[in-house]
């Protein structure tokens, strides 16, 4: 599993998010014991973790279903979060482009509806709001770590209009691009 993968799916561990439950199974390797990413026990260190893509990977290779949250029991969550997951990796794919559901459901082949229900179920929030965080998320990071003009970092983020961008950008964090970008700095 590459690096960027394994931290996303360690991240929703740390977090309990349901995001790759029926997709990952934790294999904690100090205890021999495989959970789902959502287990309520004590989040195993990264270090002593690996990710299986299938239960049946991890018993090959040594690991006993966890009696707290027993992997083997499929809930109606597993095709649900593989759906999710697949959300999730387009969007930070394509978070600089206009990025709409219906865009987002003809790439899944499934119907803007269903794709809106599910996703929120399994996560909470909608699409079009975890493209938002996407996008803020790369947006503080471009005005921290570089020199790019508001207008630019807002273009690299799916703002073509500067001035959206910025009452966007506010909307979110009650402060200007500029404000966050020397305030952040003046902390550095
Ligand atoms: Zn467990």
């Amino acid at each position: 599993m590459e690096q960027q993968l394994f931290n996303r799916v360690y991240e929703s561990v740390v977090k309990r998010e349901p995001t790759y439950d029926g997709v990952y199974y934790t294999g904690v390797k100090t205890t021999k014991i495989v959970c789902r990413p959502t287990c309520r026990a004590k989040t195993p260190l990264a270090g002593n973790v690996t990710f299986y893509d299938s239960l049946e990977g991890a018993l090959h290779a040594g690991f006993r279903p966890c009696k707290r949250c027993k992997p083997e029991e499929n809930g109606p969550l597993r095709p649900d979060a593989a759906l999710a997951a697949q959300v999730d990796a387009i969007i930070e794919k394509k978070y600089s482009d206009k990025l709409t559901l219906s865009m987002l459901a003809a790439s899944l082949a499934i119907s803007p509806y269903h794709l809106q229900r599910v996703y929120k179920q399994v996560t909470g929030y909608s699409p079009a709001e975890k493209t938002e965080r996407v996008r803020l998320k790369h947006a503080q990071k471009l005005l921290v770590e570089t020199d790019e003009a508001v207008a630019e970092v807002g273009a690299a983020v799916g703002y073509s209009s500067p001035s959206h961008f910025t009452s966007w950008f506010c909307r979110r964090t009650g402060l200007s691009p500029t404000e966050y970008r020397n305030g952040q700095r003046s902390l550095l």
